[in-house]
Order: C-alpha cells, then sequence, then structure tokens
C-alpha cells in the first residue's frame, strides 16, 4: 500500500529534523515547512547526509495563511505532522500574547488549511505539561488536563488539544492525533542532528552541553530538598530518536483513528536531576560542574509517562537508554567541534 506523504511543520528544528530521519527510513514521502525561527537550514543537509534524500523545504511562517494555502496547493499531502511553535516557557511568560499568535494562531491557520485542501490526518507535538499538577507523579493519559498550568506556554498545547478536538467533533473526517511528550533529550548516532536552539537554552540538557563546552560556568540545580530520593527533582527522560520513531507509529496507525487518540511519549522511568549530571559525567569523563539554588518557580518534584497506551496501541516503546543519550549527545558536540572543558 502507498505510504502517505506527510508534511513537517516545525521539521528543520530539533524533534521535526530526527522524525524526517526516520519517516524517510521507514520509506515515507516527506516535505518540510519552516521559518528557521529556532533551527538552520543545514538540518536539510544533515537529513539528506543521514538518509540519501533531500525534502522538499517551503520556509514559511504558519501565521501566514496566504503563504500556507500555497504549501498546501502544491503539496497534496495526506498528514500533516505539526512540530512547529514556540517552547521557552520563561519567554512565554514575558510574551504570551506571541506565543498565542504562534502556537494557537498558527494552528489555527494550519487547521483552516487541511480543511480548504481536504487533508485530514494530523500529529500535534503536545508535551506532558498539560498534565498541570496532577494527582500523580505517573501520568495516564485520561488524567485531567489543563488545571494549574504553570504558564502561558503550557497553556497553549492544553487549549491547542482542545481546538483539535472541536474540530474533529465539527468535522468527522479529522483524524487527530495527540502526542504528549515528556523530557526529549539526546541526537542522532550520526552526530549530525541534534538540539542546537538559536537562543538561550531554557531546557536542562542544552544547558548541560553549554557547561561541558564551557559557555557557562556550571549547572545550577533548581533546589535539593524536595520529596525525591536525592532531593532533585525527576523527569522522563526520552531519547529523541525513540521519540521520533513514535511520530512513524503515530503516522501508521492514524488512519485507525476515531477522531482523537492521545498517547504518552516517554520511557516510563523517572531519573533525577543529580542522575543527569552524574550519567553525563559519567559519559564525558568531566566532572560537571554544578552547585544547588532555590527552586525554580512552578517545578513539580517528580512527572514521568504511563507509556502502556502507546505500547499497547502503537506498538512502540523507547529502546534507549540514559547512557546512549548522552553518549550520543557527547557524539554531536564533538561534530560541532565543540570542546570539552
Ligand atoms: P524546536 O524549536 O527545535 O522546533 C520547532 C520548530 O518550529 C523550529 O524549527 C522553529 O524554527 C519552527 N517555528 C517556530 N515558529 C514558527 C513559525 N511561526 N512558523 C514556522 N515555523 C516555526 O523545538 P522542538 O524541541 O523540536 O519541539 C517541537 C515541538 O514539540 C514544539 O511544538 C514543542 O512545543 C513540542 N515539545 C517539545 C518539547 C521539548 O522539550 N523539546 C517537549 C514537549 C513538546
Ligand atoms: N533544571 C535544573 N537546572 C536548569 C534547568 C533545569 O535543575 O538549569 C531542572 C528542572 O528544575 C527540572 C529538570 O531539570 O527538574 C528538567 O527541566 P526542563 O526545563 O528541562 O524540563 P521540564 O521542567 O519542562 O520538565
Amino acid at each position: 500500500m502507498k505510504k502517505d506523504k506527510v508534511l513537517l511543520t516545525g521539521g528543520t528544528g530539533f524533534i521535526g529534523s530526527h522524525t524526517a530521519v526516520e519517516l524517510i527510513q521507514a520509506g515515507y514521502e516527506v516535505e518540510i515547512l519552516d521559518n528557521l525561527y529556532n533551527s538552520k537550514i543545514t538540518a536539510l543537509d544533515n537529513i539528506e547526509k543521514i538518509t540519501g534524500v533531500r525534502p522538499k523545504f517551503y520556509e514559511v511562517d504558519i501565521r501566514d495563511g496566504d503563504a500556507l494555502a500555497k504549501v498546501f496547493a502544491e503539496g497534496n499531502f495526506d498528514t500533516v505532522i505539526h512540530f512547529a511553535g514556540l517552547k521557552a516557557v520563561a519567554e512565554s511568560v514575558e510574551k504570551p500574547l506571541t506565543y498565542y499568535e504562534v502556537n494557537i494562531g498558527g494552528t489555527i491557520n494550519l487547521l483552516e488549511c487541511m480543511q480548504e485542501f481536504g487533508v485530514h490526518k494530523i500529529i500535534f507535538s503536545s508535551s506532558a505539561t498539560v498534565y498541570g499538577e496532577p494527582d500523580s507523579p505517573l501520568c495516564v493519559e485520561n488524567l485531567p488536563v489543563g488545571r494549574n498550568l504553570a504558564n502561558p506556554y503550557g497553556r497553549t498545547k492544553y487549549f491547542i488539544e482542545e481546538i483539535l478536538r472541536d474540530v474533529a467533533i465539527s468535522d468527522p473526517e479529522f483524524k487527530v492525533t495527540i502526542l504528549r511528550y515528556f523530557n526529549p533529550i539526546g541526537a542522532h548516532a550520526s552526530g549530525l542532528l541534534g538540539e542546537d536552539p538559536n537562543d538561550k537554552p531554557n531546557n536542562l540538557m542544552p544547558i548541560v552541553m553549554k557547561v561541558a563546552a564551557g559557555e557557562i560556568p556550571e549547572l545550577s540545580i533548581f533546589g535539593n530538598d524536595y520529596d525525591t530520593p536525592d532531593g532533585t527533582c525527576i523527569r522522563d527522560y526520552i531519547h529523541v530518536v525513540d521519540l521520533a520513531k513514535g511520530h512513524v507509529a503515530a503516522v501508521e496507525k492514524i488512519g485507525d483513528v476515531e477522531q482523537v487518540q492521545v498517547y504518552n511519549l516517554g520511557t516510563g522511568r523517572g531519573l533525577s536531576v543529580m542522575e543527569i549530571v552524574k550519567a553525563f559525567s559519567k559519559a564525558s569523563g568531566m566532572a560537571l560542574p554544578h552547585k544547588i539554588v532555590g527552586r525554580r518557580a512552578g517545578d513539580l518534584a517528580a512527572l514521568c509517562a504511563d507509556p502502556s497506551h502507546a505500547e499497547e496501541m502503537l506498538g512502540w516503546k523507547t529502546e534507549l537508554t540514559i547512557d546512549d543519550a548522552m553518549r550520543d549527545t557527547l557524539n554531536y558536540l564533538e561534530k560541532q567541534g565543540v570542546k570539552i572543558k
């Protein structure tokens, strides 16, 4: 059977570029749309080096409805994976309207185009952040979402999930898969793709990478007085290649979706910030400089995926370990010419 033609919005970004590789290697035709706000055009060269295929690229902003419509008029897509958006939590507090405009406004433009051009299958990059402050640290998809969300970024993800549900109700042809990512880390084993944000990093691993490169003197660990075994916060860190493969599984199954399906993509195992520091130090042979500082506002002590629904329905589960993620991160840094201090 002919495989879907897939449009990746945000496809030159961290998760999108890895997903492009996995989709191409699984035999899908992939096209990419991105405005290069937080990624570089060289991602296309690297996707081509890994797969031998250079996806068609549209430099388009999802806020530009006319430009989007031209892409859809040319593209004849079967499925859209919607990665494009802004994701810096602290920035979203300072610039909420920009976040609502890009993430929500952009998604509305995209859905309007999909409707206009008869494309009905969409996979959306949501986040564990929609669980807010869950009653249990182990998140199952049917927990309530949208309660006590700590920032506008999280609210955009929650609102988009709700918009997608409404669209699926209004138009039964729509098939929506919502993927709630936990904490993506790591890089492609080739060292050609990895996390390379254009702006100041906010997440733990990009900061660890900058400390290792000597660009930041030390990692500030936000609190060691949480109710966890070593006092530092616990998260579910998922290797980006496992995450990318989760998208391939979701594309394979999206034809069977009735209206909306939601999946957690995580490992099901939590690691503390201190364990991440140790894993990085073990892989790199350097003692990662760090200090304990006060808690970061809005942080939860522990958050972890229950990935069993994805395993049952998509036949997907993670295969790579934290040591694989650290090895691949270091290899990526080395390929970028970064010397570990
Ligand atoms: P990323 O910033 O590397 O990728 C997002 C891409 O979207 C970038 O290439 C950027 O240039 C593009 N983009 C931004 N604004 C755009 C616009 N107006 N028009 C067109 N393109 C635009 O981020 P990522 O880590 O690959 O995340 C991908 C998606 O997954 C995002 O929606 C993010 O919110 C979500 N997500 C990420 C994480 C994470 O920790 N990385 C966790 C949960 C969810
Ligand atoms: N963290 C930290 N120092 C940093 C950045 C993050 O101690 O400079 C901690 C943070 O408190 C959280 C974990 O690392 O417990 C993961 O944070 P990140 O921002 O990467 O993801 P999220 O909070 O969204 O799960």
